[in-house]
């Protein structure tokens, strides 16, 4: 049966229906039984936790957003609510989903065609085919508008793939990259399902990196790696249409983060009623309360941006800015909050096993990864202004 969370501070949770509130129960008990005991030794050693993907899957994390696979028609707000659930106990969990669900199903359901659609969504919905989402390229971030270098040449049927990524989340393992090249002859950014065996494609995994341990991220390289046109994806006819999935994945960022807050806080909380200074729990001292207030703040603000967010997403208002401005805002709220929470476990706030110290590090990749606060920043400068500074 439902149990608001205390960190729902404005019972935002209570926007949803009865079936709403069952499913995302289902996540929070499969996160906290399956995943919370083993993730720290997973993120210490760096490795994704492949024997969970078919049971996760079943929680169907990966579902609720397509029409072709849903269990039940839902809200956005719902859908919302369980990126929260994810990253409140693990954000590279989160991450993975974001990549698969978000990202690259997001993209074949926003770009393909309907043949595209109905034969790659239910089997990555299983995890029967994993995805991933190939835009970064190791000369281009945030200036991948139009500064992609790779290429994609047609010749009739079929496109050759030419360049490189990097940061490609999944793309150690997954089945399909969905890669993001210029076509060498109107010179847009065109999207092409490439499967990962094809001949001329290699993925490395990036080592040491501080945060998200367990996400796998990859330098790719495609070298004349030959793609079918029924591969291209049928609607994504330029940089326009890759921001419409974007614009998608981005509101859910901004939400998970809001989840990696809550983890943190949470861990907080419940230290800082347990830890003796001064004679008494550190929890009854002022300036820790104050700590804690802050941080509640800040969950409780972004979730109300999150929440309307997602509304105008359901409403059909939702414009690139909307998303931007609470990509930018919540992560960057998420930043302060993990590092309060962080303080408020003094030395054992940088340990593993208090939990803060995991969420503290993740939220720094959160912050730079789906466009950077400075990126999602021009995108709403550019709303303001009517004046674009970033091309
Ligand atoms: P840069 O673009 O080089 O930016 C460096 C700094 O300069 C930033 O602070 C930036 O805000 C600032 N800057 C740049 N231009 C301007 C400007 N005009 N005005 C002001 N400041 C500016 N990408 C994928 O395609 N697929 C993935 O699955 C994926 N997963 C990721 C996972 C992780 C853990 C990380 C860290 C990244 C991932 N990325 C992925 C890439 C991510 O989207 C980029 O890192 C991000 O867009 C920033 O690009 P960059 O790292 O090249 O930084």
């Amino acid at each position: 049966s439902f149990e608001p969370l205390a960190s729902d501070f404005y019972g935002f949770e209570s926007l949803v229906s009865d079936r709403e509130k069952d499913a995302l129960m289902r996540v929070r008990s499969y996160m906290e039984t399956t995943v919370r005991p083993v993730i720290n030794d997973y993120w210490e050693r760096a490795e994704f936790p492949h024997e969970l993907i078919t049971s996760f899957l079943e929680t169907d994390v990966a579902r609720y957003g397509f029409e072709e696979v849903r269990p039940f028609e839902n809200s956005a707000v719902f859908r919302g609510l369980v990126a929260m659930e994810m990253a409140r106990v693990d954000a590279s969990m989160a991450t993975f989903i974001g990549v698969q669900e978000g990202l690259a199903m997001g993209s074949i359901s926003v770009c393909g065609s309907a043949e595209q659609r109905s034969e790659w969504l239910p089997k990555m919905a299983s995890g029967e085919v994993i995805g991933a989402f190939g835009l970064t390229e190791p000369l281009s971030g945030s200036d991948s508008a139009r500064g992609l270098r790779t290429t994609a040449t047609r010749d009739g049927e079929s496109w050759t793939l030419n360049g490189s990524k990097r940061w490609i989340g999944n793309a150690t393992f997954s089945d399909i990259t969905v890669i993001w090249a210029k076509d060498t002859e109107d010179g847009q950014v065109k999207g092409f399902i490439v499967r990962t065996d094809s001949p001329g494609y290699t993925a490395t995994k990036i080592e040491r990196k501080i945060a998200l341990r367990p996400v796998q991220n990859a330098d790719i390289t495609l070298e004349n790696v030959v793609v079918p046109e029924s591969m291209r994806l049928a609607n994504a006819n330029s940089f326009r249409d890759t921001a419409k999935v974007l614009r998608l994945t981005r509101a859910a960022v901004a939400w998970s983060s809001v989840g990696v807050s809550v983890g943190a806080y949470e861990a907080a909380v419940a230290y800082a009623k347990e830890r003796e200074q001064f004679g008494k729990p550190i929890a009854e001292h002022q300036l820790i309360q104050d700590l804690l207030a802050k941080c509640l703040g800040n969950i409780t603000a972004s979730m109300a941006m999150c929440v309307r967010v997602s509304q105008m997403l359901d409403e059909g208002t939702q414009r690139d800015e909307h998303s931007a401005l609470a990509k930018g805002f919540c992560t960057s709220k998420m930043r302060e909050t993990v590092g309060w929470a962080r303080e408020a476990m003094g030395g054992n706030g940088i340990v593993l096993d208090y939990e803060a110290a995991r969420f503290f590090a993740d939220a720094e990749a959160l912050y730079s990864y789906e466009g950077t606060r400075e990126m999602n920043s021009l995108i709403v400068g550019r709303a303001i202004t009517g004046k674009a500074a970033f091309v």
